[in-house]
């Protein structure tokens, strides 16, 4: 039976009444060593979060993902018509790297990289303190009576969460379509982009919703990597825990002080908790490792005079008094997973900035024959040529046969010469005009060059036929 209300109830989530309500949590806030490092780098992440699409290098954005022309554009270079599969290597890479980082320190992505935690702590808390106070004075606002005061202060709050969850929303949907361009969009009527407009109206609710209400209950009852994360991790894993060998037994009225642990059951932990658990249980599928009661729990250990670090970063088997192994089989599967996946995405990677040619044969007859003035007999082969390439296109292309005994007997003609390829796919018709005694019994492998700026970007082979002699 709880004794006050930090004690939790250990049958339910600390974020639930006895009924299954919500309770609403009211974290207070800390300062600290570990409050310091992830403010900085929260403020990095949110840098490259909300500029990077924003930045045109050469004309074009820092980062652009634009699955509906398959374009992916990096620092001023672009990828055309690039093929899923890249799209799914990079995801599933990524996926496996988290793994990889869970492995070694625990849900280090939740408290550190997760957009969710990056946006609220570093932007929304900070309005909301703004506008209503810290911890106490917000619990106190919420608790009491509708009023011309509470009205104003909370509709303040929420017209600047819709202001930044309009720029975070956009900034994301720029991310797949350009901000240029979307900004564009919305100077214009709405409903001449319905699509877009909805999206971007979608997600603002989505953000707004999540950021400013739903929270930690994100964490806790929907994301998917929080469900996972037991499996990537191991005794070995880094994560935020009590140790319990030097906490416990903790302060109590009947525990005499000489048998007192160095937890003096203050509940400054549980206080500052985002999720409202108290770490003093164990590692615990709530906790999302944000370093929170790591800084108030030394706090409390400077003020009482003892060693710092009753909370810290620390393994299961570190803390039992065994060695912390870094490297384990489990972070080398995921390691070698990851790398087999990065390895996959830099091969096709560079195949598909290889330009490609292909000879579809014309669907009239296989070969045509016809005779020169001067009664010389000439066979045509008529093709279509499919030329493709997902790198920087504008290439002005020529092409012509690498063996270099038949240049002279073999005439190509193109409607274009050179051909101009300034999309990510052009067509060509190609005529192959030659002396049937080239022919070995009636066909005829030749390799073609595509040249471009004196150097040759590709060579493919094409069987030439005639007639049987
Ligand atoms: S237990 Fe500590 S690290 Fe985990 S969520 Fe709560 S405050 Fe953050
Ligand atoms: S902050 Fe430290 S001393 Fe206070 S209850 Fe938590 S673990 Fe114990």
């Amino acid at each position: 039976m709880a004794t006050n209300r930090f004690e939790l109830d250990p049958e339910r989530l600390a974020t639930t009444d006895i009924e299954g309500n919500r309770v609403y949590l009211y974290p207070e806030d800390v300062v600290g060593t570990w409050k310091n490092r992830r403010t900085y780098f929260y403020w990095c992440l949110i840098v490259l979060y909300l500029v990077l699409p924003w930045v045109y290098i050469k004309g074009k954005p820092a980062l652009l993902i634009n699955i509906f022309t398959r374009e992916f554009t990096f620092m001023g270079s672009t990828l055309h018509g690039v093929e899923p599969i890249l799209f799914f290597l990079i995801l599933i890479s990524g996926l496996f790297f988290i793994a990889f980082m869970t492995s070694l320190f625990g849900r280090v992505w939740c408290g550190w990289a997760c957009p969710q935690t990056v946006f609220i702590q570093t932007i929304f808390a900070k309005i909301e303190t703004f506008f209503e106070g810290k911890a106490r004075a917000r619990k106190i606002l919420d608790e009491s009576p509708w009023s011309a005061h509470k009205i104003m202060r909370k509709s303040a709050k929420w017209i600047v969460f819709t202001i930044i969850s309009l720029h975070i929303s956009h900034t994301f949907i720029g991310y797949f379509i350009g901000p240029r361009e979307l900004l564009s969009m919305s100077l214009h009527n709405p409903f001449q982009n319905l699509g877009i407009f909805s999206a971007v109206m979608i997600f603002t609710g989505i953000i707004l919703l999540d950021f400013g209400w739903f929270r930690e209950q994100f964490c806790i009852i929907a994301c998917p990597y929080g469900r996972m994360q037991s499996v990537m991790m191991d005794q070995n894993s880094l994560v935020v825990a009590y140790d319990v060998k030097r906490g416990e037994p903790r302060r109590s009225p009947n525990l005499p002080k000489e048998n007192e642990g160095d937890c003096i059951n203050c509940y400054a932990c549980v206080k500052v908790c985002p999720t409202g658990i108290d770490i003093r249980r164990g590692t615990q599928l709530e906790c999302i490792a944000c370093t929170q009661c790591i800084d108030a729990c030394d706090d409390i250990m400077i003020k009482v005079k003892k060693p710092k670090g009753l909370i810290r970063y620390a393994s299961e088997n570190a803390l039992q008094g065994g060695k912390h192994k870094v490297v384990t089989p489990r972070s080398i599967l995921y390691l070698s997973i990851f790398m087999i996946f990065v390895t996959s995405f830099f091969y096709f990677l560079n195949k598909s900035t290889e330009l490609s040619f292909v000879f579809m044969r014309g669907s009239d007859a296989p070969f045509q024959m016809s005779t020169e003035a001067n009664g010389q007999k000439i066979v045509t082969n008529h093709f279509t040529v499919k030329v493709s390439h997902q790198g920087e296109i504008h290439h002005e292309l020529f092409f012509q046969v690498k063996e270099p005994e038949l240049k002279n007997k073999i005439q190509i003609i193109t409607p274009m010469k050179p051909l101009i390829m300034n999309t990510a796919e052009v067509k060509t018709l190609m005529f192959f005009k030659f002396d049937p005694s080239i022919l070995i019994k009636g066909t005829r492998m030749i390799h073609m060059d595509a040249i471009a700026h004196d150097h040759i970007l590709s060579t493919q082979e094409v069987i030439l036929v005639g007639p049987n002699p």
